[in-house]
Formats: structure tokens, sequence, C-alpha cells
């Protein structure tokens, strides 16, 4: 106040000198004039009138400060919180003229920095997302809100306690920006769904408990004999875990429980494996029609199959490698020799005397049809085609078309 005082002093005094100097005439009155002045420059200081300088804005009026600076360091401090040298272009020039004012209508540098935010079209008040300290978008707060909680509850696990957090130190602040760099709807959600959320369940979840398979071996049945006498039933456990996981994929588990609810019931299988007792003559005449084993002993893994089976199996089956060879089990002419639906790729060879025999689920076949075989030759390779669980061969002897028992035949 008292360099408001001191100004208005010297510049009276200073209008005051020249008003005598321009107007002679008047100079006697200058004593009177002088006291007069004063005493007006009194009343105004005492009635907390004072001098200013209108600020002209963007065409309109919008403040009264003290001194030119205030608005020079109120435009310093928006570029400051715009964040941005490029909000220079968008602040305009003002015009100042000298005005007389009340000292309560003048603007602080803050309020003034306030007004031109307001006057100020490329100027906006928004919400920035911030990511580790730096911008990554501006948008609405409502908008970014949403968007954010929406990211975190993304991983979420149904029926679990959730808890999600940003990998990276994720913000939503206040401020200003470039009107031009708030961000559409579609933009900001791009933006959004790239950043990393670290999810950590309490998940509670049941699986089932495999049953395991007894087989219990026979002699009072004969071979091919198979009968379930306890059907094997599912368990059924509850673990419960803590479960990270960074955009749904797991990172870390920690188990804090496992409990069995529900025991498996283990299956029991009965087999039988007599030798069929009724084969003495049968045999002796079975091996005198001259077949032999279609495999060699060493590729046969298993008898994974014996005739009937308990499903009424008419072959025999041997289980080994894919590619291993299968022999003709008789010379004989080939009479089919391709695909034939659940047998997969198969031979059939016509030996005479109304024997057949059947080779199936091959993985090659190296006859064709019309083609004669004699007995050792290869004719196909084991396979797993057709209905066919696993690598073997189904091979079945036929006579006067109709399946018969093989094991007898080729010494099983
Ligand atoms: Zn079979």
């Amino acid at each position: 106040m008292t360099v408001i005082f001191k100004d208005l002093i010297e510049e009276t005094l200073s209008k005051a000198s020249k008003f005598i100097n321009n107007n002679k005439v008047l100079v006697r009155f200058a004593g009177f004039a002088l006291v007069s002045v004063i005493a007006l420059v009194i009343s105004i200081v005492s009635c907390g009138i004072t001098v200013g300088f209108n600020v002209e804005y963007a065409g309109k009026d919008i403040a009264v400060v003290k001194k030119v600076s205030v608005f020079e360091d109120a435009k310093a401090s928006v570029i400051k919180c715009v964040g941005t040298d490029e909000c220079d272009a968008q602040i305009a020039k003002p015009s100042f003229s000298l005005t007389v004012t009340t000292k309560d209508s003048l603007l602080c540098e803050s309020d003034m920095a306030d007004a031109i935010i307001e006057n100020t079209d490329g100027i906006s008040f928004s919400s920035a997302l911030t990511v580790n300290g730096k911008v990554l978008a501006y948008a609405d707060r409502e908008e970014l809100d949403n968007l954010v909680n929406t990211a975190l509850c993304k991983y979420y696990v149904k029926d679990a306690k959730n808890n999600s957090t940003f990998v990276d130190d994720v913000e939503v602040v206040e401020g200003y920006c470039l009107s031009e760099d708030i961000k559409s709807s579609e933009q900001v959600k791009a933006l959004v769904s790239e950043l990393k959320v670290k999810t950590v369940s309490t998940v509670t979840s049941e699986t089932e408990v495999k049953y395991s398979t007894k087989t219990i071996y026979t002699s009072k049945q004969e071979r091919g004999y198979q009968k379930v006498k306890t059907k094997g039933e599912k368990g059924l456990k509850t673990e419960t875990a803590v479960v990270e996981t960074v955009n749904g994929k797991e990172t870390a588990k920690t188990v804090l429980s496992r409990k069995v609810i529900k025991e498996p019931v283990q299956k029991v299988v009965v087999k039988g494996t007599a030798i069929p007792m009724a084969s003495a003559t049968a045999r002796a005449k079975a091996k005198s029609a001259g077949f032999i084993c279609p495999m060699n002993k060493s590729s046969i893994k298993m008898v994974s199959a014996y005739w009937g089976d308990g499903r009424g199996h008419k072959a025999i089956d041997f289980a080994g490698d894919v590619g291993s060879p299968i022999f003709a089990a008789k010379a004989g002419k080939v009479t089919f020799s391709g695909w034939d639906g659940n047998y997969g790729y198969a031979v059939v060879i016509d030996h005479g005397n109304g024997y057949q025999t059947r080779y199936a689920h091959a993985s090659a076949l190296c006859v064709k049809k019309g083609a004669t075989v004699s007995q050792g030759q290869q004719v196909a390779k084991l396979g797993n085609t057709g209905r066919s669980t696993g690598p073997h061969l189904h091979f079945e002897i036929l006579k006067n078309g109709s399946q018969v028992n093989p094991a007898p035949y080729i010494g099983y």
C-alpha cells in the first residue's frame, strides 16, 4: 500500500508540475491546487480505491491486476500446470490498460491463472491416467474410473476372493491439458487394456479323483473270460489355493489345503487264464489246418484280447508297435485289400477249403487284391486304423464265412 501511495504521489506531483509549466496563468493557484490534489489522493487511498491494469484477453475484459507481471507469472504457471510448452500457443496475447479500481477487485496470480484457463478454448480441465508418473491419457474422470475398475476386475475368478492391482503404478489425477489431447473413449479403452493387471484369487475348486483298476486272474475261467466284479467310481476332492495371475496367466500358486470329499472306488476285473479244455482233439485238428501265427513272437507285446473276451470278440488281438510286419498265416489268394470301415486298413486272404483270414487295423498294406501269397509273406504293417484304441493286429480266421476262435489254430 505504501508503494501505491508513493507512486500515486509521484505521479500526481509530476502531473501537477507539467500542469504548472503548461498553464502559466494558473500558477498563482498552484499552492491551492497542490493542496487540493493531495487531499484528493488521501481520500482515494482511504476509500480503498487504487489503480491497476485491465486485462483484455481474447476479446474480453477478464481481470484487473496490480501489475502486468501478475499476468505473466500466471501464464507461466498455467504452462507449467498443463505440462507442455505447446500450451504457450493456445494462450492469447492480452492487452493492458491502466484503470482505477477497488483493491478488492485486483486478481492475485492464482486467480489470474484460473481466469486464463477459463477463457482459453484450447485448454481444458481434465482427469489424467498416469502410469509410473507419466500421463497415459487425458479423459473424463468417470470414464477413467470405470475403465480402470473394469480392467482390474477383468481377470477375477468367479466365486473366489479376488484382489487386483496394476503391475505399474497407475493413478487417476486431476489437472489441465490441451483440449486436443483429450482422448476418445475407444482410444482410452485400448490404452487401458494394455496395462498389466495382477490378480490374486483365493480359489476353492472341486476336481475328480480317478479310480484305479485291479485285475484278478482266475484259472477257474477260460482265457477270454472277463467280468467286471466291482464298478469303478471316481472320487472327489477340493483344493483351496491362492492363485496369482498377470493378465489371466498363472504366475504363482500356493495350495492352502486339500481335502478328499469322496474316495474313489477301485474297479475290479476278473480275467480267466485257463486254456479251453474242450480242445484236446479240436486243437490237434485246428493245428493240422496248417496256419502259423501272423506275427513274429518278438513283435507281439501282448495278447490284448482273446476270442469272446466278454464282449463277443470274434478274433485274437496282438498289441505291438505301429509298422511291425504282419504275415500271411497260410498261402492263399488276396480277396480284399483296402479300407473297410471299423476294420480300418485290412487284408482278407482266401486259403481254400472254406478258410479265410482277416488282418485288420493295419497302418499300411503290402499286397493287392487278386495277388497270390505264400505262407509267411508280409501282407501288411501293424497299425491303429479304424475302430481301434491302440496299435494292434485284429486277426480273424473264418470257416465257411463265419469266424472261429483263431487261438488253437496258431498255438495260442
Ligand atoms: Zn480285435
